[in-house]
């Protein structure tokens, strides 16, 4: 059964990320946006609050590989619901900053999921001791220019030769692959093969034959880094082979990346709630100040009515993303519910940062210094587009309709 009250761990994730959003974070935001970065010194100390946040069943990166904590079996795991909390947070502060944030990113599901321990052990304990020394960041990197939806077409190769594989192609729109101490790719051994033919490697910073082609200038989520890597006879060792050979008998190698979506789709979904609440959260306190005394009132209540909308779209969408969440955290296969929280966030969000321009009027379309809705709108777009487009999800939710033929 869901329930949908938070528990006084996630309570208190939310109250502290919120504070610290309002009073920290979101002061900077324009200014990073700006200027293309998020201040590393900022990063360090969000890091050093952020372990206060963790919750109880959430594993620090550095230590994945060591021993699983301890956990009451009676007590439900919290961790995909919390960290969707904190998301929702921490986009609605700045969704930059928190694609920002130092450690394995997105690189980490796969590793998690299909790493053997000793894969795990090395690539998670790169992120160990980051406090004093240099931040550390994982990525991962399936996209290419000629496949993006259609992840069964990509064309980057791989083959063995000896005890390493050969590289070969070109990844593009890569969340932190520049600056991430390890990339975990997906290559083929035969196109002819689809999806049979992936395998997944990680292919670590410096690896010979690895090289960062250009960083994006991006409209949106401008001071986190997206970048392409191209890969010229990359010589991979053996031990890199996410889960070794055996975890490729079947279609293994690109079940890999889909199980990675499962559980951040509903994570990328509550960060375009964020995004929205941030842009819905503006165009209501501009119409209290502005509107209440100085117009009609059928103007005003025909404003609020706008605004009912998005809030009520928003809530829809936040409940998705709980329930996605709640099954994750259950260990429930979540494939459909992932794809429809993602499909109804990335809307019900982009929905409220046009209306909140709109309901604001000319006062919405500046870019000036205190323009943070025209941020928020170039921040949205790409929330309906990586991990899965809109479209996909939609696909994925059809597909899984019509082939189970029960509606919910
Ligand atoms: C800021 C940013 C960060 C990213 N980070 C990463 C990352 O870290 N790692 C990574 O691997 N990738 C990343 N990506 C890439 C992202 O996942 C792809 O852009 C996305 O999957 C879409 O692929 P595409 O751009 O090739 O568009 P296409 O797949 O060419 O799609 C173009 C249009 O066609 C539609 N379409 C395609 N197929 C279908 C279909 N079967 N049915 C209906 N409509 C369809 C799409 O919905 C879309 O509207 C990132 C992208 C961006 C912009």
């Amino acid at each position: 059964m869901i329930d949908f009250t938070l528990s006084k761990k996630q309570k208190d994730v939310q109250d502290g990320i919120r504070s610290l959003g309002k009073y920290v974070i979101r002061p900077m935001s324009l200014s990073m946006d700006r200027n293309k970065e998020v201040p590393e010194q900022f990063l360090r100390n969000f890091m050093r609050l952020a372990k206060g946040f963790r919750s109880d069943d959430v594993v620090d990166p550095s230590e994945e590989g060591a021993a699983p904590r301890e956990r009451d079996p009676n007590k439900p795991s919290e961790t995909n619901r919390t960290s969707a909390i904190a998301a929702e947070e921490l986009a609605w502060a700045d969704a930059a900053m928190l694609l920002s944030v130092p450690g394995p990113g997105l690189g980490g599901p796969p590793i998690r999921a299909t790493g053997t321990p000793e894969q795990k052990a090395r690539f998670f304990g790169v992120f160990k001791d980051m406090d004093k020394g240099p931040l550390k960041w994982g990525a991962y990197a399936l996209t290419e220019p000629g496949a993006g939806s259609d992840v069964a077409g990509i064309r980057t190769s791989c083959r063995k030769e000896g005890n390493e594989w050969v590289l070969n192609g070109r990844k593009c729109y890569i969340t932190n692959g520049a600056r991430a101490s390890w990339n975990v790719v997906f290559a083929t051994v035969d196109p002819s093969l689809g999806r049979a033919g992936h395998r997944a490697f990680v292919v670590e910073k410096g690896t010979p034959g690895f090289e960062i082609g250009k960083i994006e200038d991006k409209m949106g989520l401008r001071a986190n880094e997206t970048a392409e890597l191209v890969f010229e006879d990359c010589r991979v060792p053996e031990e890199n082979l996410l889960g070794g050979e055996a975890a490729y008998v079947s279609k293994e190698g690109f079940m890999t990346a889909m199980k990675t979506f499962d559980n951040t789709r509903p994570l990328v979904a509550a960060m375009a709630v964020g995004i929205g609440r941030a842009a819905y959260e503006y165009a209501r306190d501009f119409v209290k100040d502005n509107y209440v005394l100085s117009r009609p009132v059928p103007r005003y209540a025909a404003i609020a009515e706008r605004l009912a909308r998005v809030g009520r779209r928003l809530e829809a969408a936040r409940s998705l993303v709980y329930r996605a969440t709640y099954m994750a955290d259950a260990g429930i296969p979540n494939a459909k519910e992932a794809s429809m929280s993602k499909a109804a966030a990335g809307q019900a969000a982009t929905f409220a940062c046009i209306e909140a321009i709109e309901i604001c009027g000319a006062h919405g379309s500046l870019a000036t210094e205190h323009a943070l809705l025209e941020k928020w709108f170039r921040d949205i777009k790409v929330y309906d587009i990586f991990e899965g487009t809109g479209n996909i999800q939609r696909v994925v939710i059809s597909k899984r309709l019509m082939t189970g033929l029960k509606a919910f």
